[in-house]
């Protein structure tokens, strides 16, 4: 795959506080890559610098090979979606998609017609003189992506678009703008503090904590092999045992914890004595029966969510930590109930153990 973005060595400081600290990014030509973290984590610092709506204070952002140094956000070849679409309420869904043409001196009746193709590109034929307002969330939203494909970015720069709309419809629009991105081959840049999303619809997530990227990874990697405790905890849920590495065995870890030694894959290069966390997923846990010794955590149940396809059991060890584990629908009848002391087992392949500190 070619290379659409590559960022250098950035760094954003303002003032005294730096926002985006020394991060390397290579994006490739047609992938949707997200960029993950918590509030304030530096994330729309990051996507401007690439927009040019701020110029970084060390490295260098690179567009298709091309320095972006000194280049003004209109004359990049990308287009932003932001939070609050933006869109001109008196003005026909079809002149706001083809606002960007009009600028660039594209005739009329040329505007219209690629209003026409990027209002079939969303499903929306037939809308085009509507008014905004006469538009639902989701279909306004579709109208804000036209808009910034009409001018033919090579690369799409999208601000939490999703955050206003309700669950449903952001679960439904996942979907729409994936497919989307694949149908237009435009590389998308996709910036999101929720990790469900991230996880739905990238190629590949860099995730980012206090303006650094952690780990960059398909969402599959980030999910199974997590290299950072942040990134463990930060994408889905996880719980979190802490102990010292008793022993190290080609790729398994031994680990003495208040649960007894526990077993799991080493997530990075451990050696005897050093303290380290083993980390498995709830879905990685189930109740083990009576006799069952190995790899077992007992807790006291305290309620269980029932989520559709399972039930999220809520429990609690006996040094207060809680323990989450996602019990099948098809086996909630089997399933402990609140105040009941249950063990819950794992297998060494579902934890992963990785160095404290
Ligand atoms: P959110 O998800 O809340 O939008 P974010 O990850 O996008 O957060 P940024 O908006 O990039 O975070 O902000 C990163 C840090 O930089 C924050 O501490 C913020 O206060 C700071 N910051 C952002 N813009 C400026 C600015 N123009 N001047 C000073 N500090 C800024």
């Amino acid at each position: 795959m070619s290379r659409s973005v590559g960022l250098e060595n950035i760094t954003m400081q303002f003032g005294d506080s730096v926002a985006v600290r020394d991060v390397n990014l290579a994006i490739g030509s047609g992938e949707f890559f997200s960029i993950l973290g918590p509030s304030g984590c530096g994330k729309t610092t990051l996507l401007r610098m690439v927009a040019g709506f701020l110029e970084p204070t060390r490295g260098r952002v690179l567009i298709g090979g091309r320095d972006m140094a000194g280049l003004a956000a209109d004359r990049r070849p990308t287009a932003m979606i932001f939070q609050s679409l933006a869109l001109f309420p008196l003005m026909p869904v079809w002149e706001n998609i083809a606002f960007g043409l009009e600028a660039r001196g594209v005739p009329k009746a040329e505007r219209r017609r690629r209003a026409e193709e990027l209002l079939a590109l969303i499903a929306l034929s037939g809308y085009g003189d509507r008014l905004p307002g006469a538009l639902s969330g989701g279909q306004r939203q579709r109208v804000a992506i036209a808009r910034a494909l009409a001018v033919e970015p090579q690369v799409l720069l999208l601000d939490e678009p999703l955050s206003a709309l309700d669950l449903k419809l952001r679960q439904h629009m996942r979907a729409e703008l994936r497919a989307l991105q694949k149908q237009t081959g435009v590389t998308f840049i996709y910036i999101t503090h929720d990790q469900s999303e991230a996880l739905a619809m990238s190629d590949r997530v860099a995730v980012m904590k206090e303006g650094l990227v952690e780990q960059v990874g398909t969402p599959r990697a980030l999910y199974d092999d997590p290299h950072t405790h942040f990134v463990a905890r930060f994408v889905g849920e996880n719980n979190a045992i802490p102990g010292l590495v008793a022993a190290v065995c080609g790729d398994t870890v031994a680990v003495d914890t208040n649960a007894g030694r526990l077993t799991g894959r080493a997530g990075a290069r451990l050696a005897a004595g050093q303290p380290a966390t083993l980390f498995v997923r709830p879905e990685g846990l189930r109740v083990a029966g009576d006799g069952e010794a190995e790899n077992r955590l007992d807790a006291i149940v305290e309620a269980i969510d029932f989520e559709g396809a399972f039930g999220m059991l809520r429990a609690r060890r006996g040094d207060g930590e809680r323990l989450l584990a996602a019990i099948p629908n098809t086996g909630l009848g089997q399933a402990p109930a609140a105040g009941a002391v249950a063990g819950f087992g794992f297998a060494a392949r579902d934890a992963v153990v990785l160095a404290d500190g």
